[in-house]
């Protein structure tokens, strides 16, 4: 996309973050739940289209400018980045890569329309990072397959038509036995359980998803059986792309304040920001917010390339969460006693920061990707 092209979708999301988010966030992050009318607002702007072709509804973006336009709404809010990503990245690409027509029709197109919300269940209470140890397991029963277990950590509760979730057919197989599923949330058997007052991410609503004897068809078998595990790091790795940028945007938030903070705030008869310790804080967040945005883009042209971006992807979403914790950290820092406060914007930044170090991989187990990428002599790079 031209760069002109990029900057108006960009300042069309800025107008729309000052005007109709920024006034209400701090109160519906208190509430724990996320305005309907705003999403609304953000499907008439088509935000949801992201890289989903135009085939399937989608807007068809690049993935540079798709996390541009992400990082740009996490400046006032990421959780409607997590929204605004879901169908391009962890509940839609796997519909997009694996699903067949009718799937694609039937739930990728109206997701990206923003018609309807979809949630993703991969995380179980005994296995967040080892996706292959995963407990839930399925029986097929003539034409069908009946599936029973527990996901956790599950976002999305509260909205989801619908989820794509994965159970083993048999745990001995580990990886191979893995199938996909998408479910109807109507489901019989299918029930959600929302957790209350988490740290972070609090107007999502995130909890247990319980399959218990769900029964459903092969329409609702996503990709091949046994091919889950496939389908499942298309989410994640995708997601990973997206989580990085809204790091980015929320330590791009927390920068923003401190430099009118550090303005207006006198203490001993000077602005704090004449201070050169404040000085230091103020120069270092700037330089590693713009080295994770540079990381994002280099993951971003990577997906654009049509590789798979494995390590591209570990490297932007564990260099750009770990900044926006520690830029977070010293943003509070900086407003003092007001970064405690929730009328400053730093204090629910700083909470938020930390939970990004954890979702869609813990940033060990980035680590882990990188390293053993890199070990092997870049035998596993793809
Ligand atoms: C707000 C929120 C929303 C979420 N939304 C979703 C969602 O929509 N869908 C979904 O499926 N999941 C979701 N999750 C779950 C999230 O993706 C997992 O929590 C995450 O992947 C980590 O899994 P875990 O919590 O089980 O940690 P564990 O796997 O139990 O890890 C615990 C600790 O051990 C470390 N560790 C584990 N293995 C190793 C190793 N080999 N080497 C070194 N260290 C290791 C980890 O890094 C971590 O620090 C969400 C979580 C939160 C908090």
């Amino acid at each position: 996309m031209e760069l002109s092209e990029r900057e108006a979708m960009r300042s069309v999301i800025r107008d729309f973050a000052e005007r109709e988010v920024k006034p209400r966030v701090r109160d519906y992050d208190r509430e724990e739940r996320l305005p309907t009318d705003i999403l609304a607002g953000m499907a008439r702007l088509g935000l949801f289209g992201g890289v989903v072709p135009e085939q399937w509804g989608g807007t068809g973006l690049d993935h540079v400018t798709f996390a541009r336009l992400v990082e740009e709404i996490s400046r006032v809010d990421h959780c409607l980045g997590v929204l605004m990503s879901m169908p391009s990245a962890l509940v839609g690409a796997g519909l997009l890569k694996y699903g067949t027509d009718e799937q694609r029709k039937r739930w990728l197109t109206p997701l990206a329309q923003g018609e309807i919300f979809g949630g993703a269940g991969v995380t179980e209470p005994q296995s967040g990072s080892d996706v292959a140890g995963m407990q839930t397991t399925y029986v097929r029963d003539g034409d069908e397959f009946v599936i029973r277990g527990m996901k956790t950590w599950i976002s999305n509760l509260d909205i989801a038509s619908f989820f794509v979730t994965f159970a083993t057919r048999d745990r001995a197989e580990r990886r191979n036995g893995v199938t996909a599923f998408v479910i109807p949330r109507d489901t019989p058997g299918l029930s959600v359980h929302p957790f209350k007052n988490k740290l972070g991410f609090r107007p999502i609503c995130t909890g247990e998803l319980v399959l218990d004897e769900v029964r459903v068809g092969a329409d609702c078998v996503l990709g091949e059986e046994g091919r889950g595990f496939q389908v499942a790091m298309t989410a994640v790795e995708k997601g990973r792309l997206s989580v990085a940028a809204r790091a980015v945007g929320g330590a791009q938030a927390c920068l923003d304040a401190c430099l009118a903070y550090a303005a207006q705030r006198v203490v001993g008869g000077s602005p704090i920001g004449s201070y050169q310790q404040i000085q230091k804080k103020i120069a270092d967040m700037a330089t590693e917010i713009q080295a994770a945005r540079l990381l994002v883009e280099n993951c971003a042209r990577t997906l654009d390339s049509g590789a798979r971006g494995r390590t591209e992807t570990s490297m932007a979403k564990m260099f750009a969460s770990d900044v926006f914790q520690r830029t977070a950290t010293e943003a509070v820092q900086i407003h003092g006693a007001y970064g405690v406060s929730d009328e400053f914007p730093v204090g629910r930044a700083y909470r938020d920061s930390k939970v990004f170090q954890i979702v869609e991989g813990p940033n060990e187990i980035h680590r882990l990707v990188i390293a053993r990428e890199l070990l092997s002599g870049g035998k596993n790079r793809t």
